[in-house]
């Protein structure tokens, strides 16, 4: 089969290698029809993310059809249409009984590394390097599905793919990070970054009650989407000064939740940028924490700060000063997908929730390499890519669903 293979730094290729084989009863083999590249996959992309091998196949957003089953599932068949979330949880240990999927205790075969990086192992991840499991992806035609009774979720054939495909990370992460913050009503919610996860924490921020959503970005095409997705203001940083117009708008009292839907790539200004980035160059320090630690300073007294940007290791000059004696609650965590795909479908089937407006390009997969390279870059107004085995190039950038401010 063709799959999407990391080569090396800033290098994905796509490679014919072996199918994807039932090892273990509770598998399942899907045939790919969607799968989309995440903001997260830069950062394997851009080597920020250690355990990487040359030919791990890439990919943690996948849906498509059942072709093999293994004789211990019984609640799928071949041919039934369904979307896999991207932690792989076996559903019976401590973690997987109190619905926090993400820290599944039995599916990372290689928590002996996790535990080195990070004192515990998190559940195994698909294609997300080898301290996640070294698990293959599904930016693939085909890909094996570990617990495949517990994770993948059947979809009805009225909605296509491009409305359910976001179910298996980006909606409930964004949506988990909304619900993190315990909005009350009258709340203003700040989030720092407009991709994917920012514009569905946006969407989600509002669907839980929030008064005000200020929406932080520099691109005026995410900031444009930011509006759509409900923000009731939208902040260019290079334009403005952040902290200041969030005090503006709040009385002085800062917002009553941020949500840093950044990560550890962020890009700031000044004399604190420069210094993250030669210090990570220098691999002193793994993370830029630029968006975190204006969130930390932003936020009001006793407020929330919620973190679903990606993190991997360590970060510097972290405000912990202003955590404490502002009694902050910081919440984080890899999303707990299998506990939001049925209610987030059952909100996409009433039609509350279209988490297609986010797409801004579809290629076939053998035009993955292009479409990093644009994804990283930002080009083309680039926001969320679409692959599809059997796809349209990249040549048909869909304008449709991109409202551009001109
Ligand atoms: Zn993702
Ligand atoms: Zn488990």
């Amino acid at each position: 089969m063709k799959a999407v293979c990391w080569q090396g730094i800033g290098k994905v290729g796509v490679e014919t290698v072996p199918d994807p084989q039932i090892l273990n009863p509770r598998d399942a083999i899907i045939k790919v029809t969607s799968t989309a590249i995440c903001g997260s996959d830069l950062h394997l992309y851009g080597g920020y993310v250690p355990t990487m091998f040359r030919g791990d196949i890439l990919g943690h957003e996948f849906m498509g059809e059942v072709v093999e089953v293994g004789p211990g599932v019984t609640n799928l068949a071949v041919g039934d249409r369904v979307v896999v979330p991207f932690p792989i949880s076996c559903g019976n240990c401590y973690f997987c009984e109190k619905e926090l999927y993400s820290l599944c205790e039995n599916s990372n075969p290689n928590a002996h590394l996790a535990e080195k990086f990070w004192g515990h192992s998190p559940a195994g991840i698909f294609g997300y390097s080898h301290i996640t499991g070294g698990y293959a992806g599904g930016q693939a035609e085909y890909v094996r599905v570990p617990f495949a009774d517990v994770g993948p979720l059947k979809v009805p054939d009225t909605l296509d793919d491009d409305k359910v495909l976001f179910l298996t990370d980006v909606l409930p992460t964004g949506y988990m990070a909304a619900e993190q913050c315990d909005i009350q009503p009258g709340d203003t919610v700040a989030v720092w970054g407009c991709g994917p996860v920012g514009l569905f924490s946006i969407q989600s921020a509002k669907l839980l009650g929030a008064s005000f959503v200020i929406a932080i970005d520099r691109f005026p095409e995410r900031l444009a989407k930011a509006k759509i997705a409900g923000a009731d203001v939208t902040l260019n940083y290079e334009e403005h000064s952040v902290l200041t117009v969030l005090k503006d708008l709040t009385g002085g009292r800062g917002p009553d939740a941020c949500i840093d839907a950044v990560g550890l790539e962020a890009h700031m200004h000044g004399a604190t940028h420069i210094y993250d980035r030669v210090k990570q160059a220098m691999r002193l320090e793994s993370d830029r924490p630029g968006a975190l630690r204006e969130a930390i300073v932003a936020c009001r007294n006793g407020g929330v700060v919620s973190v679903p940007g990606v993190y991997g290791g360590l970060v510097d000059k972290m405000p912990v000063g202003s955590i404490v004696n502002k009694a902050l609650t910081i919440k984080s965590g890899q999303t707990h997908v299998h506990r939001y795909m049925r209610p987030l479908l059952e909100r996409i089937e009433k039609g509350e929730i279209d988490p297609s407006f986010i797409i801004t390009h579809h290629l076939r997969l053998d035009e993955a390499p292009l479409g990093y390279e644009v994804f990283r870059n930002k080009e083309d107004e680039c926001v969320k890519i679409v692959m599809k085995p059997d796809g349209q190039s990249l040549a048909s950038h869909d304008h449709s669903h991109s409202s551009h401010v001109h």
